[in-house]
């Protein structure tokens, strides 16, 4: 596998900059707070662009009335990094969080179902942890991952 240094922060900046037309449309403002330290982790690029279109993607369709997301980034202690995203849509149903591991969950029209089962293997892989949080005011997906000890 072809796993290289990747600057979190810059691929971040690139992400949002794909989904801003898509938020725009939807009347959702994207909130970011960045509190880089280190930015530089290792991994497949384009893999870890796919992990946050997917979660960004499902908080944009969570908000059909718009709203804010949210996308924080923050060290944590044990040379990890966190991002964060945040939605003010009506949560993940139970059932769907407990089938996660399930392919082609989906409770939209034009859904695959997946989105979080890819992001999840993809996480896995760069051998970094996944966190979702959610309410019926919301959801928030907790991602770490190992920094780069060059950074
Ligand atoms: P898809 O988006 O194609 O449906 P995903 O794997 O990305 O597939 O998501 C599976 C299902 O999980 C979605 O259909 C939706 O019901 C639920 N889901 C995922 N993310 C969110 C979210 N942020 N808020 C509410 N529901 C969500
Ligand atoms: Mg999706």
């Amino acid at each position: 596998q072809k796993y290289e240094r990747v600057n979190l922060h810059s691929l971040l900046e690139q992400v949002i900059t794909l989904m801003a037309s898509q938020a725009l449309l939807n009347n959702i403002q994207i909130e970011t707070q960045f509190d880089f330290t280190n930015t530089w982790i290792i991994g497949d690029n384009n893999q870890l662009k796919q992990v946050f279109i997917n979660y960004i993607k499902n908080a944009i369709e969570a908000m059909p009335e718009g709203g804010i997301l949210g996308i924080n980034a923050s060290p944590l202690v044990g040379d990890q990094v966190r991002v964060s995203i945040t939605d003010q849509g009506s949560g993940i149903p139970e059932d769907i969080l407990n089938q996660i591991g399930q392919p082609f969950f989906t409770t939209k029209e034009n859904g695959t179902g997946l989105g979080l089962l890819v992001s999840r293997q993809i996480i896995k892989e760069h051998k970094g942890d996944l966190l979702i949080e959610s309410s019926r005011n919301g959801t928030t997906i907790h991602v770490e991952f190992p920094l780069s000890s060059e950074q």
